[in-house]
């Protein structure tokens, strides 16, 4: 066996073909068998095709299963795969091209795939070592120009293992997948999960409140993003009945309130279980299977994982580990400026460790504030104006003031007066930290992964002190 990642995968399939992998909307549903059989066939197209080990295969598609037989053909094929997010425009679409320089590009991989139902299949994935290129994964842009992190098979064996043990899955499980496939959620932490497992999906294209409610019952697991749970809660056929049947919920790609993991633990019971990760390591920590889920706190950093706070009791949080990416893709310089001189990679990511090893994220060093010289945490911020009455959500940035370089501005989903909830704020916080501008909308700027863009909202409130 070599260290191609498809062939742990493949090493795990169920033994009878006919189990089923993906489970359809429709009723039908598409076998484990079919699933190694298509991308078997795929990747000797692609071979066929001149694809070469170590080429860029680009998938730009709607979420199908024929896409993830386009996945797990690359890695046979012993190529890099690299989705693109499908709402990316054309201009967009001609970075990542340009950047990627792939010998082959995927739009339509149905159709891919009804080519290739006639190629005698690959019966041997190309042998990779541990540290060649599996994937490399686009950052979602949230802080800047997307950036290309190189996983290898190795990076993503290691994740994809330490995953299945700490989430306790087994044959027995149903994963209810709703994620996108163009990012690191969707594509490596949900479906090697399954894989892992020999287990079936029940297999949404995209997020649904109705379809998941009417699904869950039939599944044991779901992963989403923290907008998935808020939806569900306001849908009122989310009931407790509806949720009997699982028996874990987990949230990532962006911070969980406190308030939705009360909500949905007063709704279903369940507790839900917050995980923290990126593109360029995976899963980094998370909260325990069995154990204290603590809300607000992202868990433990996972076995083999090193996790460092720079400078101080709270700070920049830096990793090392067996699923740290080797670096940008075609970005040397940032990739040495993002590692430290002993090996760990600085996430950007702000945060502390409590005396107890669990980690706790304040936010991103770029959105932090400094306003009169003192270090504002939005995070810190955020979490009192949460609790105030009338804000259900609210996002904290810094705009240029003339005074204090910074100026607090808080930008809140919900009804209020603006003095009233500075005021209000005043009473909780420091006069530096508390927000000197208010303003109220109906909905946060949010990206693919539901991640507040705080640039945006810099550019929007940019005149705010002016
Ligand atoms: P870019 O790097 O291009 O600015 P991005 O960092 O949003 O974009 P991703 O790699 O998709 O791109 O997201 C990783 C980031 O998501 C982490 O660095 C962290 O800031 C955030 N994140 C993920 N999970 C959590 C979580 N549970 N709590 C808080 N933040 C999280
Ligand atoms: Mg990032």
């Amino acid at each position: 066996m070599s260290d191609n990642l498809y062939e742990l995968l493949a090493s795990r399939f169920p033994a009878d073909p006919a189990a089923p992998c993906f489970l359809l909307r429709d009723g039908g549903h598409v076998s484990y068998g079919a699933l190694a059989d298509g991308a078997g066939r795929a990747a000797a197209l692609m071979v066929a095709r001149g694809v070469k080990p170590g080429d860029r295969v680009v998938l730009k598609a709607e979420k199908s299963c024929q896409a993830v037989m386009a996945y797990l053909a690359t890695l046979m094929a012993g190529a890099v795969f690299v989705p693109l997010n499908t709402a990316y425009t054309a201009a967009e679409v001609d970075y990542f091209l340009q950047d990627a320089e792939p010998a082959l590009v995927l739009t339509d991989p149905a159709s891919f795939l009804a080519e290739a139902a006639d190629v005698p299949p690959l019966t041997e994935p190309v042998p990779r070592a541990a540290a060649d290129l599996a994937s490399i994964i686009y950052t979602s842009g949230t802080t800047g120009r997307s950036k290309g992190a190189m996983l290898s098979h190795g990076n993503l064996a290691a994740n994809a293992l330490a995953l299945h043990q700490a989430w306790g899955f087994s044959e027995r499980d149903v994963l209810l997948h709703a994620l996108p496939i163009f990012h690191v959620h969707g594509l490596f932490v949900a479906l090697h999960c399954a894989f892992l497992s020999g287990a079936p999906m029940i297999w949404l294209e995209k997020f649904d409140d109705a379809a998941v409610v009417e699904a869950l019952p039939r599944a044991t697991v779901m992963m989403g993003v923290p907008t998935f749970y808020t939806r569900l809660l306001a849908n009122p056929a989310f009931t407790r009945e509806r949720a009997e049947h699982m028996r874990l919920f987990i949230s990532g790609s962006a911070p969980l309130l406190e308030a939705t993991f009360a909500e949905f633990e007063a709704r279903t019971g369940h507790r839900i279980l917050e995980r923290y990760g990126m593109s360029e390591a995976v899963i980094i920590t998370s909260n325990p299977l069995d154990g204290d889920r603590i809300p607000g706190s992202v868990g433990f950093p996972l076995p083999g994982v090193e996790l460092r706070v720079a400078g101080g009791e709270t700070g920049v949080i830096e990793i090392r580990g067996p699923s740290v990416f080797s670096g940008y893709w075609r970005m040397p310089e940032k990739t040495a400026e993002e590692f430290t001189a002993d090996g760990y990679f600085i996430t950007g990511d702000v945060g502390r460790q409590d005396a107890d090893g669990r980690v706790w994220i304040s936010g991103r060093a770029k959105d932090l504030v400094i306003s009169g010289g003192f270090n504002v945490y939005p995070k810190e911020v955020e979490m009192v104006l949460d609790e105030l009455p009338g804000v259900v959500e609210s996002a904290v940035i810094g705009a240029p003031h003339p005074d204090f370089g910074e100026g607090v501005v808080a930008v809140v989903i919900g009804q209020g007066e603006e003095a009233v909830l500075i005021a209000a704020a005043r009473e909780k916080l420091a006069a530096f930290k508390a927000p000197k501008r208010v303003f109220f909308v109906d909905e946060l700027p949010r990206n693919a992964m539901g991640k507040v863009q705080k640039n945006l909202l810099r550019e929007r409130y940019a005149d705010a002190f002016a």
